[in-house]
């Protein structure tokens, strides 16, 4: 028994570590309290890995040398408090896939914008003609691509919940787009614990690596001195200027990674493809890697104004009649919206509302003034939206569907408006996730 490892969920990342861990000869049980899906199940199957579902035995999972888990489970339930009492180690499926692999680590956190980083960064060296491979919430687990081949370099998207778990693993490249309050839930409703967890993106890092985070962000500049960081850190800021980093002067974004400063990367922010502040400082983040990577200037530019952003990301869907339809149905939390406001640059029709996880409002007030006409609530509850920006905006209507919602943002729009869904709520009153409510959306809008 001294050699097994047990996978709590068996999503992507549980079935691709299976897989990973049968590779290298561990004894492997998968347990899943849920039901595994098809798929995986005939992968497990062909793997010949033991697994159940519908529950977890604790006789088959507390005589692990090791736990992975999903990132879904929290540490706190019984079974893994036992565990780790027995002195069972937790982890997860990038901290054990990062043990099989020469690869340089790119990983990026952060409470917003880890997607489209992410993306634009695997972009950005796809186009530099580099062997590397995108991982971690994104896709193909970084586990399962390992299981058939090495890279030369992985991008990951990495969750604090991930981050959680990380005992060996370091990434040669980290990047913390930003921190503000969300899923305080699992950190006993500690900020200073979330603020924490996302500083652990730099654990292990050693001189030759790198930091990059936006020293625009308050809660990051305020922590920052209260962690030790060994690695090289690299700022970017909007018009905050950096001697080593990246800042916009003028609308124009400067990249410098060097001491001596001769020869900058400079590129117009009006060329970026990816449109507003909050993107500003993704594509600083990607061009500042571009820099350390040695890639040419000339593609990185390219690559910047090329990118296509990720599905539901201020997704420009149609202009019909005058009028632009855009899918943000990604931003479920406050901070993201205040983002997407912030782009807009015609007066707004605002699709807003869902399942509030504890929205403090006020912050998109001067906002909501400044951009938004009308509010159409898309939720079950919409109490907390009409209380807040009631007395804002010239109307405040309710709506319990999606194509009802699009059907009277459409009746109230003015030609050279903008209809924006971005909901700064999670979905599942209405809708099964974000991807759903976004793609309803897209098709109600499509069809008017
Ligand atoms: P994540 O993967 O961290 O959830 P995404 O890239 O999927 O981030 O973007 C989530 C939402 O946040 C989108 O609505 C997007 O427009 C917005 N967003 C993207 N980048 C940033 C940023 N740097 N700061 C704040 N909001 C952002």
């Amino acid at each position: 028994m001294s050699n097994r490892i047990v996978i709590l969920g068996s999503g992507e990342s549980g079935t691709g570590t299976a897989m990973l861990a049968k590779k290298h000869g561990f004894d492997v049980f998968v347990s899943d309290n849920g039901t595994i899906a098809k798929n995986y199940k005939d992968e497990l199957i062909q793997l010949n890995v033991e697994f159940e579902e519908g529950k977890h035995t604790p006789e088959l999972i507390l005589n692990a040398t090791e736990i992975i888990k999903s990132p879904g489970i929290a540490d706190t339930i019984p079974l893994l408090v036992e565990a780790k009492s027995k002195g069972i180690q937790i982890s997860n499926e990038l901290e054990f896939a990062s043990r099989y692999t020469k690869a340089k680590i790119i990983g990026i956190t952060g409470t917003n914008g880890k997607t489209t980083t992410t993306s634009l960064v695997y972009y950005l060296l796809k186009n530099a003609g580099m062997d590397v491979a995108v991982g971690g919430n994104i896709g193909t687990s970084m586990a399962r691509l390992l299981a058939t081949r090495d890279y030369e370099y992985f991008v990951l998207e990495i969750s604090s919940f991930q981050l959680d778990n990380f005992h060996q693993f370091k990434a040669d490249i980290a990047v913390l787009c930003n921190i503000t309050p969300d899923h305080l839930d699992r950190y006993e409703y500690s900020l200073q614990k979330y603020i924490d967890a996302k500083f652990k993106i730099t654990q292990n890092q050693t001189a030759q690596d790198f930091f990059i985070y936006c020293a625009d962000d308050e809660l990051t500049n305020k922590n920052i001195i209260n962690h030790t960081i060994h690695s090289q850190k690299i700022a970017f800021a909007y018009d905050k200027p950096q001697q080593i980093g990246a800042y916009v002067n003028n609308g124009e974004m400067l990249v410098n990674i060097n001491q001596k400063n001769q020869n900058p990367f400079t590129m117009y922010i009006n060329e970026l493809s990816l449109k507003g502040r909050h993107n500003a400082y993704n594509s600083m983040a990607a061009a500042i890697i571009g820099q350390v990577l040695n890639i040419r200037k000339e593609t990185i530019r390219e690559s910047l104004i090329s990118f296509q952003n990720v599905e539901h990301r201020l997704e420009s869907v149609i202009t019909t009649g005058g009028v632009e339809y855009i899918n943000d149905s990604k931003a479920t939390n406050v901070n993201s919206t205040w983002y997407a406001l912030e782009s807009m640059e015609k007066p707004t029709v605002w699709i807003a509302g869902g399942v509030d996880k504890g929205n403090d409002y006020s912050l998109l007030k001067e906002m909501v003034k400044e951009k938004v006409r009308i509010i159409v609530c898309l939720g079950i509850d919409n109490r907390k939206l009409h209380e807040a920006f009631g007395s804002d905006v010239d109307m405040i209507v309710n709506t319990t569907s999606m194509a009802e919602a699009v059907h009277v943002a459409k009746q109230l729009a003015r030609k050279g408006e903008t209809v924006l869904l971005s909901p700064a709520c999670a979905s599942f009153d209405l809708f099964k996730n974000y991807e759903d409510r976004g793609r309803q959306f897209k098709k109600a809008v499509k069809n008017l």
